[in-house]
């Protein structure tokens, strides 16, 4: 069997799935193709904040900064319900970086946004304010600023069901294994990663957002003099119960100069990250280890009133940065993993009448939208009929409506359901969350409850909607209500499920 698409892309993360929605509504035929679960990839693993990145002006990386703020408020606007706009103190360290310095960091973040909605930065007395509460008594002096936090699992979902709402299709568990140009259209050969049943897709472009394996690929589809690499980066996240009240973050300095943050995160919890260590082979998911929790721990220690140890631990993640390798292989390499730079490139590889390959080399997950406008602003030669940039002003799915109001209306329809469930459903729905309980009454409706606030009625959702096919595609990624569960309550969900997927 041969499907034939305009647009062809490799990658269900956050890269693929904004190019996907951005060529879909601009009329192109797409279809993506994810070897993994959707967002099984990097996109899950992020520290979960939609910023400019205050850190990036010591590099000197003004541009990343400025469209990183840009993009903040782009998507505050096209998905309320994804972005939650925190405040972030950074308690002043004067060894490891002058007051002077950090205020007129924050004042150039803050002009580089342009016109924000967020409140802007401002100095805090520390010993009198609710902010210096969690802190050892010796941090007097600090500095506030703010960003916003996401869901990064779910912005990719949202991205993928807009895009298939625009005609894209979305296969996952599909692997590119090869790929020939035959003139003006490649010829892909994908395969079944469960089944190993192989099928070829014809496409006018390849677009390879592969994430870490970005530059292999392409590699192998468009071998080139020249060099263009990643260097990757391992982060990890540690989760632990709620550290302090308040729904603050904190960005620490930690004596290695790196910023470690402290989140307030899904209620109960608080996340801390990252850290970034350059590894050599990113062929296998990449895994914690104990020396990173203990950095972690000790990082926070030097700040935190009440201490944090490796037994607090709950829960911990990993990703791995593919970061583009600016310096090539020998000049200019920062040999230090945080001082690389988080900015993409795109590199478009065709020869005259033959058909484009565009790879997506680095980026971050808050400038996904701008580099999909990019991507399809490279691929016009080959599809000038195509679109206008119109994501912008576009909410994503269940992002027509403020949260608030969204939460409110959930409250006035379903009295008989608890608030805080209905508010972590707005969390993931937005105003489709009202869809998705219209014929519900009271709890009885919900279908079985599994524990962690998840219940069937969800889980048939995203098994129709969503792409999920296993228990951790949606404890851990649909949702975090793993998180919330007893290993027992996750062991049932999951045999539950796969007795399901028998039947
Ligand atoms: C620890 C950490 C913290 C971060 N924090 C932030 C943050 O707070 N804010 C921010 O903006 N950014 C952050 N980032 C960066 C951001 O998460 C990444 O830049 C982004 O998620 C990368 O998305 P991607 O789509 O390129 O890659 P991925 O999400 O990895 O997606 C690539 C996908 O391609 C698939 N794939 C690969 N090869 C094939 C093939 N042959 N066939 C089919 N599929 C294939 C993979 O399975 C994968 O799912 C962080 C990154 C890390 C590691």
């Amino acid at each position: 069997m041969q499907t034939q698409v305009d647009l062809l892309i490799v990658g269900g993360g956050i890269q693929g799935a904004g190019i996907a929605r951005d060529a879909a509504g601009r009329g192109l035929s797409v279809a993506l193709y994810e070897q993994d679960d959707i967002t099984g990839g990097t996109s899950s693993a992020s520290s979960k904040l939609i910023h400019g990145g205050l850190r990036y002006l010591e590099t000197g990386e003004f541009r990343l900064v400025h469209d990183s703020l840009s993009e903040r408020q782009t998507l505050l606007r096209i998905a309320p319900h994804l972005m939650q706009p925190l405040r972030f103190v950074i308690p002043h360290t004067p060894q490891l970086r002058p007051a002077w310095m950090i205020r007129l960091g924050l004042m150039f973040y803050d002009l580089l946004g342009g016109h924000q909605t967020l409140p802007s930065s401002q100095t805090v007395d520390l010993a009198t304010s609710v902010y210096g509460e969690a802190l050892q008594a010796s941090y007097s002096k600090g500095f506030i600023y703010s960003d916003v936090q996401t869901d990064d699992a779910r912005l990719v979902i949202h991205n993928l069901r807009d895009a298939t709402e625009r005609g894209a299709k979305v296969f996952t568990h599909m692997r590119l294994i090869s790929a020939h140009r035959e003139g003006a259209a490649w010829h892909a050969r994908l395969e079944n990663t469960q089944t190993n049943r192989q099928t070829t897709v014809v496409a006018r472009a390849l677009v390879n957002a592969a994430g870490t394996g970005v530059a292999a690929l392409r590699d192998q589809l468009h071998p080139s003099e020249q060099y263009l690499g990643i260097r990757w980066v391992k982060g990890s996240h540690i989760v632990i119960p709620r550290l302090y009240p308040g729904k603050h973050a904190y960005t620490l300095q930690n004596t290695d100069r790196r910023i470690i943050f402290l989140i307030p995160w899904e209620q109960n919890y608080t996340l801390i990250g990252t850290t970034d260590i350059e590894i050599s082979d990113a062929s296998t998911p990449p895994k914690v280890t104990s020396e990173e929790v203990t950095y972690l721990c000790e990082a926070v220690n030097h700040y935190s009133k009440k201490p944090v140890q490796a037994s607090d631990v709950l829960w911990q993640f990993c990703g791995t940065r593919a970061l583009f390798d600016e310096g090539g292989q020998n000049d200019n390499r920062s040999s230090n993993a945080s001082q690389i730079t988080r900015d993409y490139h795109l590199q478009c590889d065709s020869l005259t009448g033959q058909a484009p390959l565009l790879s997506i080399f680095g980026g971050k997950l808050t400038t996904y939208r701008r580099v999909a406008e990019q991507a399809l602003e490279k691929l016009t030669p080959w599809f000038p009929a195509s679109g206008q940039p119109w994501t912008a002003r576009a909410a994503l799915p269940g992002g027509d409506c403020p949260l608030a109001e969204t939460i409110g209306h959930l409250h006035a329809s379903h009295p008989n359901l608890p608030p805080a469930w209905l508010e972590q459903l707005a969390r993931r729905h937005g105003s489709r969350a009202l869809a998705l309980l219209a014929d519900v009454r009271e709890t009885k409706d919900l279908g079985l409850d599994f524990g962690g606030g998840l219940y069937e009625i969800e889980v048939a959702h995203f098994m129709a909607h969503e792409w999920a096919q296993e228990a951790d595609d949606i404890l851990w990624r649909r949702t975090k209500t793993g998180l919330h569960m007893m290993p027992e309550q996750r062991a049932r969900f999951a045999d539950w499920l796969a007795s399901r997927g028998s039947r």
